[in-house]
């Protein structure tokens, strides 16, 4: 079968940085060390190139999960092209499709069905989607953004600057020009790069399956740290459209702090969110799938696989009395209908129902740790 032709702008690009990072820089390390200025420097430009792609490019125009302020937008359009992970537009475009056909070796463009190479850097070394891959149809949406047309159209001046001129400035500043090539030119790119990619390759493979196993898409903490919080991947893939990936106040998602902190500044609203019972029920769909996974296998298997539904069934009942309250009351709240007589009625009911559905969970968590 013929091989699909190489994009060779973008195997020099890798590879030639790469070997810059991989060589030169520990050399330089080793023999003139670099100082503490270059790699403060290093890490904050670090920090700004992921968090314009995860804040930007990722969560803001390929899932539209908040809107932005203009001066915001144009902050994260310059970090992407100093990212140097193309477009917004061209990004996004990719990312969509990742999302609607995931895993479909033809048409999600970093299948991680193809394995781990192919998913992390190999599908950007050749030339694999040919004519559909600069239709954009699936981001009309986003040229239509000024900033984002600017972007695409100037991406790769803008590009070039950055790289060049951000380290050349810092170099000409700070008195040490090869000191800030090496670190906020080069290794800046490789790692930030890689973190990225790892997003594609490894949050496809490594980690847990908490909400859904219908795609490859995997929750892991370790990964969360490299990728300003996108290691909460099987999270993202199920409710794409949750500014937030690590939903729990214990998961480290810096990116959806920083959203969330800029709309105390108005700089971001309409942050969206996914109904806490509908992650509630995905959480406790999964571990009845896994439970009667097990179940089957052992001897009285009838027996167990009608418990586990007859509690599956009671779970489901309490989170829908529960949440259901707390929307209605939500509702008539807004719409002023809460005196002080319902409210302290509601705050009763409220909690009788907080602690049925708190037992509910605590025996359903007891019977399919079971399981495990
Ligand atoms: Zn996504
Ligand atoms: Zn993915």
């Amino acid at each position: 079968m013929k091989k699909n032709p190489i994009i060779w702008t973008n195997v020099l690009l890798f590879s030639s940085s790469f070997l810059v990072a991989a060589v030169a820089a520990p050399y330089y390390a080793l023999t003139i060390g670099f100082t503490a200025v270059e790699i403060i420097a290093m890490i904050l430009c670090m920090g700004y190139c992921g968090i314009a792609i995860t804040a930007g490019y990722h969560r803001l125009w390929s899932h539209k999960t908040y809107d932005a302020h203009p001066i915001l937008q144009w902050i994260f359009a310059i970090g992407g092209a100093f990212a140097l992970q193309n477009s917004v537009i061209h990004w996004a475009s990719d990312h969509r499709d990742h999302h609607r056909h995931v895993d479909d070796n033809d048409k999600d463009p970093y299948s991680a069905g193809k394995g781990f190479w192919y998913s992390h850097i190999g599908w950007m070394l050749r030339d694999y989607q040919g004519d559909t891959y600069n239709n954009y149809n699936n981001v009309r949406d986003l040229q239509k953004n000024p900033i984002l047309a600017f972007q695409h159209k100037h991406y790769l001046s803008l590009a070039l600057l950055t790289n060049i001129g951000v380290p050349v400035l810092l170099g000409f500043i700070f008195g040490n020009m090869w000191g800030m090539l090496l670190s906020v030119g080069v290794l800046r790119l490789v790692l930030s790069h890689h973190f990225t990619f790892f997003i594609n390759s490894l949050a496809h493979i490594w980690g847990k399956q908490t909400y859904t196993d219908q795609n490859s898409a995997r929750d892991n903490g370790i990964l969360a740290l490299l990728t300003y919080g996108e290691g909460y991947h099987n999270y993202h893939h199920i409710f794409e459209y949750d500014y937030r990936n690590g939903i729990r106040w214990w998961q480290f998602d810096p990116t959806k702090w920083l959203i969330k902190s800029c709309s105390w500044l108005k700089l971001t609203w309409n942050l969206r969110t996914v109904p806490e019972d509908r992650i509630a029920q995905a959480v406790a769909k999964m571990q009845l799938k896994r439970a009667q996974q097990k179940a089957m296998l052992l001897p009285n298997s009838e027996q167990l696989l009608q418990l586990l539904e007859q509690e599956y069934q009671l779970l489901m009942v309490k989170l829908q009395a529960y949440y259901q309250l707390k929307k209605d009351f939500l509702q008539q709240r807004r719409a002023a209908l809460v005196n002080q007589y319902n409210a302290s009625e509601f705050a009763q009911r409220y909690q009788e129902l907080k602690e049925h559905l708190q037992q509910q969970q605590n025996h359903w968590q007891r019977l399919t740790a079971a399981f495990q």
